[in-house]
Parts: C-alpha cells; sequence; structure tokens
C-alpha cells in the first residue's frame, strides 16, 4: 500500500515539474525577444524578433541570398518593421533588394550614402519605386533617434553626415534595448569611427551586455579602449570559415577576452539564436553546438 502511494506521489511530482517547466518555456517566449545571427560567410546579417515587429540589420551578400531567403522563412520571419542598413558595402546590403521584393518592409533606416556601387543604386531604385507607391518609408537616421516597437527600444548613437562616402566608418553606431538587456550594433566601424563614440558619447551609453563586434572581427576595430566601454558580456562576430582577411583576428580575441567577453562566432557556431527575456540572455539552438547556455 505505501509502495503505491509513493509511485504516485513521484507521478504527481514528476507531472508539476513537466507542467512548471512547460509554464516557464512558454512565458519567456511569449515575453522576450529573439535574437537571430545568420551565417552569411564573410558579411553580416541579424533579426531582432519580437512579438509586436522584427528588425532585420544588415543583409549579407547577394551570394547568401538563398541562405538569407530560407532562414528567415523556415522561422516565420516574414515581414520586418524596420530594415536598418549599417552602411553600404556589398557585404552588408547584398540581399535589401530581394527582401524589399519578397518580404513586407515597412521603414528602412539608413543615412544617404554616396556610394556608387550596382548593388547599393539598384537598391535606391527599388527603394524609390516602393516609396512612390506608397509601400515604404525611408528613415534618414540622426544621432538621438529613438524608435519603439512594443518594448524594444532602438537608439541612433552614432550616424555619417549626409551625403557621406559610406565606408566602414561611417557606419550606424545603434544601440537597442529590451528590458535589462541592452545591445550595439556596430557595421564596420573601425578604430577612428571608435574614437569618435568615445569622446561623443557617455560611456554609459556605450556599455551593454551584447556587442556585435564590428568588421567581422578585423584588428582595425574592437580597440582595448573601445572595449573596455562597452565591457561586453557576450560578443558576436559574424564571419566566414577560413575567410581569405584572417577575421577574427587573435589580437581582438585577445581583446574581448581581457574584458571577458564571452564570444560567438558564425565561422565556428553556425547560425545561432539568442533568447532575450529582458533580464539576460539564453542561447536556444547553434547549427554545430546543442549547449545551452545564459549570460546575465
Ligand atoms: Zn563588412
Amino acid at each position: 500500500m505505501r509502495k503505491k502511494r509513493n509511485i504516485w506521489l513521484f507521478v504527481v511530482v514528476l507531472l508539476a515539474i513537466s507542467l512548471l517547466y512547460a509554464w516557464y518555456e512558454r512565458s519567456i517566449s511569449e515575453d522576450g525577444i529573439v535574437i537571430h545571427v545568420i551565417d552569411v560567410g564573410q558579411a553580416d546579417c541579424a533579426v531582432i524578433e519580437s512579438p509586436d515587429g522584427n528588425v532585420i540589420i544588415d543583409t549579407g551578400t547577394d551570394a547568401s541570398e538563398h541562405i538569407v531567403r530560407a532562414y528567415l522563412q523556415s522561422h516565420g520571419l516574414t515581414s520586418f518593421s524596420y530594415m536598418i542598413l549599417s552602411h553600404p558595402h556589398d557585404d552588408h546590403i547584398g540581399n535589401a533588394d530581394m527582401i524589399l521584393r519578397e518580404f513586407e518592409v515597412e521603414r528602412v533606416i539608413c543615412a544617404e550614402n554616396q556610394s556608387e556601387t550596382p548593388i547599393w543604386l539598384n537598391f535606391l531604385r527599388l527603394m524609390e519605386e516602393q516609396i512612390l507607391c506608397g509601400d515604404l518609408v525611408w528613415v534618414k537616421p540622426d544621432i538621438g533617434d529613438v524608435f519603439w516597437i512594443g518594448a524594444l527600444r532602438i537608439e541612433v548613437l552614432m550616424s555619417p553626415s549626409k551625403d557621406n562616402p559610406g565606408e566602414n566608418n561611417d557606419s550606424l553606431l545603434l544601440r537597442t534595448d529590451y528590458g535589462d538587456c541592452s545591445m550595439l550594433w556596430t557595421g564596420d566601424a573601425e578604430h577612428k569611427a571608435e574614437e569618435a563614440f568615445l569622446s561623443n558619447i557617455p560611456v554609459e551609453r556605450l556599455c551593454v551586455d551584447f556587442l556585435k563586434v564590428a568588421h567581422h572581427g578585423g584588428s582595425g576595430s574592437s580597440s582595448e579602449s573601445f572595449l573596455q566601454a562597452v565591457r561586453p558580456q557576450l560578443a558576436v562576430i559574424s564571419c566566414g570559415q577560413d575567410n581569405s582577411f584572417g577575421h577574427p583576428h587573435e589580437e581582438t580575441l585577445r581583446r574581448l577576452e581581457a574584458v571577458g567577453s564571452q564570444i560567438y562566432r558564425t565561422d565556428l557556431h553556425g547560425s545561432f539564436r539568442l533568447l532575450c527575456n529582458g533580464k539576460e540572455f539564453l542561447l536556444l539552438s547553434s547549427v554545430h553546438e546543442n549547449a545551452r547556455s545564459v549570460w546575465r
């Protein structure tokens, strides 16, 4: 009789634990945002998925078109409140035209660059067509601009002046916040831009939990003084496997380790997703690892 009671007790406890776990999983996924870092080789492409709208930040090279399309479709990411382009280099805007054509985009945030590349000029033409039809708004960012998508806050910390040539150092610097979690998006900004960030932006605005490491981990970016200000717990590097630039450079990795950053790289981990519930980041999945890690 006693043995039977113990078995019932065990079943009830097990059921309660399962229900609690299911409730926890559902509540954080309903409340949180998911950051998708998409493996597009030697390029950048990330999505912030939120219950109130999605943001895509850079779009990879045109060579990765099928990867980006398949990734977005397989994760149900069919519409974007904002498409943000850090600067007009091919490895950041390569699929911007495909996304405008095949996905729903409400607004594009990018500077009025003076780039003459065919990819940029094609994209401008397409953007102007959609603006004329009333389907799209072009937001030309200014320093201090703030955009909200539900509880997700996007702030332009640094924006290039009008008619900039769109080089690496003209990259947009964005900060995104969700609850207590903060993220910094740097495009390909190099040391010269970082010096400007340090002299123009209060250190407390630069200090974040998550850093999209600039310029694919190249040593011409992520200076010691910049990283000392940012001090990210989580550093994300988007670069191609065995790329010809040798990215990420050893010096960059050492500087990130020196400030205590945990480093995630698309060349090693493939595409991965991070859940941010407003308090911490949780690694949901990566192509090459099954590990579940938490950063607070
Ligand atoms: Zn780049």
